[in-house]
């Protein structure tokens, strides 16, 4: 059975909308799950709440779907996101917000509790700490015990982290590759809704759980017009532009 993962969506309904239709053409994808951040920078926030909802059978929370429930301090947010999760909480409708509320920090992909799914990290996910390098992921490997991987987001960088046995600790590009049972993985899946490895394409991954094969994915959408509506909406012109670089 495949699954299709997908994050950081950012209330960007081009971005959502092209890479459903992407998974519609794949073939055999059971299930869609969602690791976080719906909300935030985007200007399609309810939207993108109704179509998470009735798409995704598992969705974990994110730091900026928290921010828009006013549940977190917005003083770690450079003054952009804060002001875009201001916007937000002003928009998210009583049944965005109750959706939003309900969603836990933690779940796990399959029954046998061996594939995790979080926004930013297993360790303390509630401090939304980044795995961005080795270090990173050595401790956040701590967390990782009886499972074989993590997947995660929150960088908007598609990225692995791999540990083996001798529990050194090593960053792999994202390519398509097939679990070792004998290791752990962390797996970044990128950014539906705001690119930042360069790339302006949205990015997810296809997994396989039966062959525990990853397909890393990008998809083209109508990023001009994602940026207008956030010009448009009043929100920062450097929300708009940075996705037209993927920065
Ligand atoms: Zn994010």
């Amino acid at each position: 059975m495949k699954i299709a993962i997908i994050s950081d969506i950012h209330a960007n309904l081009e971005a959502l909308t092209a890479v459903l239709e992407d998974i519609e053409k794949k073939e055999d994808v059971k299930d869609i799950i969602c690791l976080g951040d719906i909300v935030g920078y985007g200007a399609n926030p309810n939207e993108c709440v109704e179509i998470i909802k009735n798409r995704c059978s598992k969705v974990v929370l994110g730091n900026h779907d928290a921010a828009g429930l006013g549940l977190i301090s917005l003083e770690y947010f450079n003054i952009y996101a804060r002001a875009a999760a201001i916007w937000t909480q002003n928009q998210l409708t009583e049944e965005s917000r109750k959706y939003l509320k309900n969603l836990e920090y933690v779940n796990y992909l399959d029954e046998k509790e061996r594939i995790m799914m979080v926004h930013s990290s297993p360790l303390f996910p509630e401090n939304w700490n980044y795995i961005l390098n080795n270090d990173d992921a050595k401790t956040a490997f701590y967390k990782i015990t009886e499972e074989i991987a993590c997947f995660i987001g929150h960088s908007h960088q598609p990225i692995i982290f791999s540990k083996d046995i001798s529990d050194s600790v090593n960053m792999h590009p994202p390519k398509d590759f097939t679990f070792d049972e004998n290791k752990r993985y962390f797996i970044n899946v990128g950014s539906v809704g705001q690119p930042r490895d360069g790339i302006k394409d949205s990015s997810y991954v296809i997994f396989d759980l039966d062959k525990l094969m990853v397909f890393f994915q990008r998809v083209p959408y109508d990023v001009e017009q994602a940026a207008q509506k956030i010009r448009d909406a009043e929100l920062s012109d450097v929300l708009a532009d940075r996705l037209l670089f993927g920065r």
